[in-house]
């Protein structure tokens, strides 16, 4: 039976629009494949939004996205709307998306493509089969927690407070999201934290370990973040899936990405526990490029995929798109962002039949 699943498109600004029509005729080819009937509807954010209503989030943007089963987001922003008040940019309207939706856990894969091996500043061999993903919470910790602010001491001195907060309720739910995404993977879960310093890390660290008993099939270890820093670059092949709080995850994923060495192949998901996720690409709107036809739109197709494993419980679908990636890549099809030497270059548009083609 077709199963059908209505999906919100948000193009957003520069290269945005060019990368998600590309997405979408790959959605509809997988859709042919897999008897899923994808109902998109198109909604405004960011800076064609503030165009359009004068707010980088309309309200009807976010009952639209509510309503829907997942949200495919490409990318907000540009040299435009840079000088607006904070309020009106077009950033403002992701934070909103993230708050409106709920979005407590960001997660974002870095694997290693052998075809773009060289792309990494690492050694080939530290780095060869890497395939990590970070799942990190993103709603409380060390950014959220009260109080915080610049204060003037009693001396007159000023001094800077923000406050490292977690409740058990906060981090069974993002534990919850660790164990559960390391089941869909290779079930290793390292959890990340500084308990040997910190109270809220004591806190986190016995919640997961008490959660780990539900889910006796996931393999888990404890890691204090200074050394997980140090063994992310030094041996990345022994993690699976790392769970960690706010700002320790903030630095890790992207330590991460970068083992990778290319921002055009990198996408993300944020999930809520009962509103739809937002699937996007890592990269920004790229506005340096925007309407040249040479984006690489393989971080969004990505995005999608990552959206069929984990927004819609479809990962047949998901296999099929990660391994059309490598197939393309390894015929020697590249963009200009990721092309070396005897390998033939596309655009972003060609990029995406040649995809398809492949799907086929
Ligand atoms: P960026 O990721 O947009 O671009 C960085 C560099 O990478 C640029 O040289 C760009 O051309 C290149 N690049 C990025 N994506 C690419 C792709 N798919 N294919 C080929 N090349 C690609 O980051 P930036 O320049 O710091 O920011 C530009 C705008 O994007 C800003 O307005 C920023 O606020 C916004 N931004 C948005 C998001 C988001 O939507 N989630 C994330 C980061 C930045």
């Amino acid at each position: 039976m077709t199963k059908q699943y209505n999906i919100t498109l948000l193009p957003g600004d520069g290269i945005g629009p060019e990368i998600m029509s590309v997405t979408v005729e790959v959605l509809k080819t997988i859709g042919k494949l897999f008897e899923i009937d994808f109902n998109f509807t198109e909604a405004l954010i960011g800076g064609a939004a503030i165009d359009a209503t004068s707010q980088p989030l309309p309200p009807e943007t976010l009952s639209i996205c509510r309503n829907s089963d997942a949200v495919l987001l490409a990318a907000i922003g540009g040299y435009k709307w840079d000088n607006l008040p904070r309020a009106q940019r077009p950033e403002t309207g992701l934070l909103q998306l993230r708050a409106g939706l709920e979005l407590f856990a960001n997660l974002r894969p870095a694997t290693i493509l052998p075809q773009l091996i060289d792309a990494s500043t690492l050694k080939p061999e530290v780095v060869e089969g890497v395939d990590i993903m970070v799942v990190r919470e993103l709603t409380g910790g060390i950014y959220f927690g009260q109080p915080k602010g610049i204060f003037t001491t009693e001396t007159g001195q000023s001094r800077g407070v923000n406050t490292m907060a977690y409740t058990d309720g906060e981090i069974d739910r993002i534990a919850k999201v660790g164990f559960e995404t390391a089941q869909k993977r290779q079930g290793k879960l390292c959890s990340v934290d500084k308990a040997n310093v910190l109270d809220v890390s004591q806190l986190w660290r016995d919640r997961i370990t008490k959660i780990a008993s539900d889910y006796p099939d996931v393999e888990l270890s404890h890691l204090y973040v200074d050394n997980a820093a140090m063994q992310l670059v030094r041996a990345p092949k022994q993690f699976d899936t790392i769970v960690t709080g706010n700002m320790f995850g903030d630095i890790l994923s992207d330590a991460a990405a970068m083992l990778t060495g290319s921002i055009g192949m990198l996408p993300s998901a944020s999930l809520g526990s009962s509103s739809p996720g937002v699937f996007e690409p890592v990269h920004g709107s790229a506005p340096d490029i925007a309407g040249s036809d040479i984006a690489n739109p393989l971080a969004m197709i990505l995005s999608a995929a990552m959206m069929l494993r984990y927004g819609l419980n479809e990962p047949a679908a998901a296999e099929k798109i990660e391994k059309t990636v490598s197939n393309v890549l390894s015929d020697g099809y590249r963009t200009g962002d990721i092309m070396s030497s005897g390998m033939k270059q596309l655009g972003c548009r060609a990029m995406g039949e040649k995809f398809r083609e492949f799907l086929n």
